[in-house]
């Protein structure tokens, strides 16, 4: 199996488009794990009906998922993926944290982002849009509403990234607490965007998923795969 996370999918990035529609058409894996932020932005499913960049990713997915499993899960920008695209594309939805019993361990996957709680801007906001109430109101509304939603969001978090703030990493005592709930001993997740394996006690560890930019030099392009036997392979796809 392989997992990918952080592709942040958009029209402006067509080379990281291109990387990843080659690797969902060739890679081996007998299942493919994608763990949120697969999409820069993710206004509703109905997205697709309109054509352009959703539908051309949506019908990668759909090709895909008749070639191999797909799982999917969402992250804090791709966050009102929903049944109805799982339901176009044949993908299947994971919930955050997802326990995968694979050979004989217990893998624990999770998108990341719950487990920065040292941003407590961003976890009541989180807590606010993910909520039931928030996301009805929100795709109540027409799509180019919606969208215009969604772009000044983004302009916000860029003009916020020009700033020097710091962001928070993934809690260690919270992590090991959701791995222990979970009986496993690894966590693979992404969002920090900081490809990392750390030791969090004795017994349990966690691997950092990069995120993907076919245009950085050298480009970050890489998926991580996990073999039946446990041992786990960074797969550089540059
Ligand atoms: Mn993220």
């Amino acid at each position: 199996m392989e997992c990918i996370s952080d592709l942040h999918l958009q029209p402006a990035h067509p080379a990281t488009f291109e990387a990843w529609r080659r690797y969902m058409a060739d890679s081996p894996a007998d299942a493919l794990f994608l763990l949120g932020d697969l999409f820069e932005a993710w206004v509703g499913d109905d997205v697709i009906a309109a054509g352009g960049f959703e539908a051309e990713c949506a019908e990668v997915l759909r090709a895909t998922a008749q070639r191999v499993p797909v799982f999917f899960m969402v992250g804090n920008r791709d966050f009102l993926v929903g049944e109805r695209l799982a339901q176009a594309t044949g993908m299947t939805l994971l919930s955050d944290p997802a326990v995968l019993c694979f050979g004989e361990r217990r893998w624990l996957l999770s998108h990341g982002d719950a487990l920065c709680i040292g941003d407590t801007e961003y976890q009541a906001f989180r807590a606010q849009v993910r909520g039931a109430e928030w996301q009805q109101g929100f795709l109540a509304q027409p799509l180019s509403v919606r969208q215009a939603v969604a772009r000044g969001l983004r302009e916000e978090s860029e003009a916020l990234k020009q700033t020097d703030r710091i962001y928070s990493d993934v809690d260690t005592a919270t992590a090991v607490q959701w791995l222990q709930a979970a009986d496993a001993e690894v966590l693979v997740h992404g969002h920090t965007h900081k490809p990392a394996e750390h030791a969090l006690d004795a017994r349990h560890r966690r691997i950092v998923l990069t995120d993907w930019d076919a245009e950085a030099v050298p480009p970050r392009l890489e998926a991580l795969r996990i073999a039946r036997e446990g041992t786990v392979q960074r797969i550089g796809l540059a």
